[in-house]
């Protein structure tokens, strides 16, 4: 489903992705960890074609990212983001944030659009605020709205960066209680976070990043119980 090989970023002399090899497969779910400033955010901003790459590829179901144009904006719609930061519209309803791009990019009637967008915010646990605005919820409300409009779009994949690290800690569940249930639908995800026991238990493999490199990927158990490097050693002795 996504493919990089050898890719290195570089912001100024600041080389942030060195050599970034990563295949995932059609419903895999990925979970990349690290410390803060190692690239994670830039892994994912570079997938959604936010950022470009100095070298190496990047393919999605096998080709490669226009950098620009109608092409682009079909494939990014492909690509489903959701960040720490919901941005949702502020002004729209919660119904009008999950139909409104539907209507805009996938060219679906009000009507069609509406009906999708109920269906999603009933499989995310929040049909009943549909009528209200983003700020009228609590923030783990508004993230899993944030997560069905994206999801409204009918991405091929669903990259999450650090969804619940902006959340008080009794709404970080309901949040990845949504992500697993999307997971167990075969939904392709890349899923930077700091919540362990989620890699643990949803991811089919670890990613580890640290200075910008990929420094150890394997299944969630072979990393927690014995990782070999030791940046990894020391991560999950400040984390777990
Ligand atoms: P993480 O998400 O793992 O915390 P980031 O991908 O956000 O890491 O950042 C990796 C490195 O790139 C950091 O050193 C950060 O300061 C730097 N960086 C991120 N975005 C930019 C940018 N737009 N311009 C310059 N440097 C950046
Ligand atoms: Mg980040």
């Amino acid at each position: 489903m996504v493919e990089l090989a050898g890719v290195n970023k570089y912001f100024g002399d600041h080389h942030v992705l060195t050599d970034i090899d990563l295949s995932v497969a059609p419903g895999e779910v990925v979970v990349v960890i690290g410390p803060s400033g190692s690239g994670k955010s830039t892994l994912c901003r570079t997938i959604n074609r936010l950022e470009t790459i100095d070298s190496g590829t990047l393919t999605i179901e096998g080709s490669p990212l226009p950098d620009e144009g109608k092409e682009l904006a079909r494939l990014r719609a492909d690509v489903g983001m959701v960040f720490q930061s919901f941005n949702l519209f502020a002004h729209r309803t919660v119904l009008d944030n999950v139909a409104l791009g539907p209507r805009k990019v996938r060219g679906l009637g009000r009507k069609q659009a509406e009906e999708r967008a109920r269906e999603l915010l009933e499989r995310v646990g929040v049909a009943d605020q549909a009528h209200k605005l983003p700020a009228q919820l609590s923030g783990g409300q508004q993230q899993r709205v944030a997560i069905a409009r994206s999801l409204a779009m009918q991405p091929k994949l669903m990259l999450f960066d650090e969804p619940t690290s902006a959340l008080d800690p009794e709404m970080i569940n309901e949040v990845l209680d949504v992500m697993s249930d999307l997971a167990a639908d075969g939904m392709t995800m890349i899923v930077v976070t700091h919540e362990m026991g989620f890699a643990r238990r949803v991811a089919d493999r670890v990613v580890f990043m640290a200075d910008g490199r990929i420094v150890e990927e394997k299944a969630p158990a072979d990393f927690f119980d014995a990782p070999e490097t030791d940046r990894a050693k020391d991560f999950l002795s400040k984390v777990l």
